[in-house]
């Protein structure tokens, strides 16, 4: 028995199983409003290449699936599922999301979002821009009025609260699929599973 085995094909099960819809143009997910607007057209054009495992990504599913977990037993709802759809010059767009953990009010409503991310570090101890338009969006998707980013990194475990923000949600599904933004931030490049095959890779030029 092998554990990494196991978990690689957990992994492989479940992005074979998504991959009819990672296909599909007429998905859109949050996480494409808030990145290089090229990555999704390479993932419609060579959908396999998305398909990663690697241990920071395992150790951020591992930190997602515990954090739920834990603070379901308080009333938070962990990986709450958003969908709406969008006409936009007269095609139907879905626009899909998954929000980390959600708690909702004594109507039901939504009321506060978190997003929880890991990574390494956390440069200036701000949160970073994209999260925090991605914060924004599922918050108007889901009608709620504060949200938090989660930050967990090996030194650091810290949230922010984030105000509500009215978010041009429209603006930004022309702009994926448009390809207006590409990338939308030059470091974008240096971790995208597209750069060897993407014309619009920014590159490190070497110093003559
Ligand atoms: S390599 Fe850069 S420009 Fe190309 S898809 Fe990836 S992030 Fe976008």
């Amino acid at each position: 028995m092998s554990i990494v085995n196991e978990l690689y094909r957990i992994k492989q099960r479940d992005f074979s199983e998504k991959l009819r819809e990672l296909t599909d143009p007429r998905i859109i997910y949050v996480t494409d409003l808030v990145s290089c607007s090229h990555k999704r057209s390479m993932r419609l054009s060579f959908p396999l290449l998305s398909f990663k495992f690697e241990p920071p990504l395992v150790l951020g599913d591992l930190v997602h699936a515990g954090l739920g977990s834990l603070l379901a037993e308080n009333g938070w709802e962990a990986e709450v599922q958003i969908e709406k759809s969008y006409i936009i010059d007269g095609k139907e767009y879905i626009l899909k999301g998954r929000a980390d953990l959600v708690r909702r009010g004594k109507n039901g409503k939504p009321e506060i979002v978190v997003e929880i991310k890991t990574s390494r570090d956390l440069p200036e101890n701000n949160p970073r821009e994209h999260h925090v338009m991605q914060l924004r969006i599922y918050m108007q998707l889901l009608g709620a009025n504060r949200g938090y980013l989660l930050y967990v990194t090996p030194e650091r475990l810290v949230e922010f609260e984030i105000e509500p923000a009215e978010m041009d949600i429209e603006g930004l599904i022309r702009e994926t699929i448009y390809d207006l933004q590409t990338p939308r931030y030059e470091w974008e490049c240096r971790y995208c599973s597209f750069r060897k095959i993407c014309p619009y890779a920014r590159t490190n030029k070497r110093t003559p």
